[in-house]
């Protein structure tokens, strides 16, 4: 089998080829370390000066409020982390969701083993927060609240404005965990009232391994390693100058084509969601139908185990998920499907597919004619479907 099909776009990226041509000169000729003084390291401190700039605008912010880091996770746990310790004799009490990354999530029980108090909020069974939720956990010892932007699995996008407007009329710091939204959707701390905002390269077609946080100018955020000066200290080692060159690059051809790119994959993107649909039946779509980030489709087919679905996939040189990939190897269904309202034995049957530009409509056709192969034969073998049908022919 030659043909690969890649749906698992939410999961990591290609690295697009103007970026690694961007990258490759700073692990060869470029090498230097760019805290060293002599003018050919000097360089390498302006390029990253540089890709701190590019970031900062793409979001509306200041290059000082850009810390670079080593990905989402890292992202995450310094923005929950540090802000606890920093705050906690304010309040030891942080809102935020049940359908966030685990990076969020495990960081919240870590937090909670260590005397904070954290508020999980429900979603719709679209998987949207509700803002009048959010103020009405607020208490007076609430320190931070942290509300992804768009989420990995079903892709909606959250009321992220409204929330941050309350955030800051309670004077709460307010997080939002932007990975899978930055480069997909124009964001503006600004207007969003964002405090500190996680990224990460892989996930926009630039490098893992790199990553940044905004942490907005006067947010009291403890440094995460110590060590050197580097990122006015908050951040100690020496810089990751080709990942950091890779990540200011996929944010600048992330920005110049996000309209037509985005565009190109709504329409395949719906396409795929269309035929799905009319085509298969005893399906759901997971995910709200609009406030969808515009490469994503999550599908439950009943009767049917997801990983079962994937395996045969697979053969057909189709890279789809079912769950996260960092859930992947557990039977427990995905949490956010959970969160959705999904009954474990339906959310078992989740398949997400995430596009890129390059999907066509041909691409879709041959995925979808092998789904309904793949469903059709998974629920032939499958005992459940057996009574169902039974009982739908009396
Ligand atoms: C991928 C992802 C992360 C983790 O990012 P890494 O760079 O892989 O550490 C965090 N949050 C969300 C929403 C993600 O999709």
């Amino acid at each position: 089998m030659s043909k690969l099909i890649y749906l698992d776009n939410a999961a990591t990226t290609k690295t697009a080829p103007e970026v690694l041509e961007a990258m490759l000169p700073y692990f060869t000729e470029q090498y230097g370390n760019p805290s060293a003084i002599y003018s050919f390291a000097s360089h390498n401190k302006d390029v990253v000066a540089e890709q701190r700039e590019r970031i900062a605008n793409a979001l509306g912010a200041k290059s000082n409020e850009i810390y670079f880091t080593a990905g989402g996770s890292e992202s995450d746990n310094w923005a929950l982390k540090a802000t606890a310790e920093a705050y906690q004799n304010k309040g030891k009490h942080i809102i935020t969701t049940k359908i966030e990354h685990h990076a969020i999530l495990h960081t919240a029980a870590y937090l909670e083993e260590r005397g904070f108090e954290v508020t999980y909020l429900d979603v719709d069974e679209y998987g949207k927060v509700n803002p009048a939720d959010v103020e009405a956990a607020i208490r007076p010892d609430t320190i931070l609240i942290s509300v992804m932007y768009a989420n990995n699995e079903i892709g909606t996008i959250e009321p992220i404005k409204e929330i941050g407007e309350i955030a800051h009329k309670h004077g709460i710091l307010f997080h939002t965990d932007a990975v899978q939204a930055f480069g997909q959707v124009p964001i503006n701390v600004d207007e969003c009232h964002i405090d500190m905002l996680s990224a990460s390269g892989h996930k926009l077609n630039g490098p893992k391994g790199i990553g940044f946080l905004y942490i907005r100018k006067g947010v009291k955020i403890r440094s995460f390693v110590h060590g050197g000066a580097q990122e006015r200290k908050r951040r100690a080692g020496t810089e990751n100058v080709p990942g950091i060159v890779g990540i200011g690059t996929a944010t600048k051809r992330a920005i110049a084509t996000m309209e037509e790119r985005t565009a190109k994959e709504r329409e395949m993107r719906d396409y795929l969601i269309k035929r799905v649909m009319e085509e298969i039946p005893y399906t759901k779509l997971n995910g709200h139908p609009t406030d969808r980030l515009p490469n994503n489709a999550n599908f439950c087919f009943r009767f049917i185990e997801g990983e079962s679905m994937l395996i045969r996939l697979d053969m057909a040189g189709i890279c789809g998920s079912s769950g996260s990939a960092c859930t992947s190897g557990s039977l427990d269904p995905s949490h956010v499907l959970l969160a959705i309202g999904l009954p474990h034995e339906i959310a078992h049957g989740s398949l997400r597919l995430t596009l890129n530009e390059e999907i066509t409509k041909e691409d879709i056709d041959y995925v979808v004619d092998q789904l309904k192969t793949i469903v059709s034969d998974l629920r032939g073998m499958s005992p459940l479907y057996e009574d169902f049908a039974k009982k739908q022919n009396k």
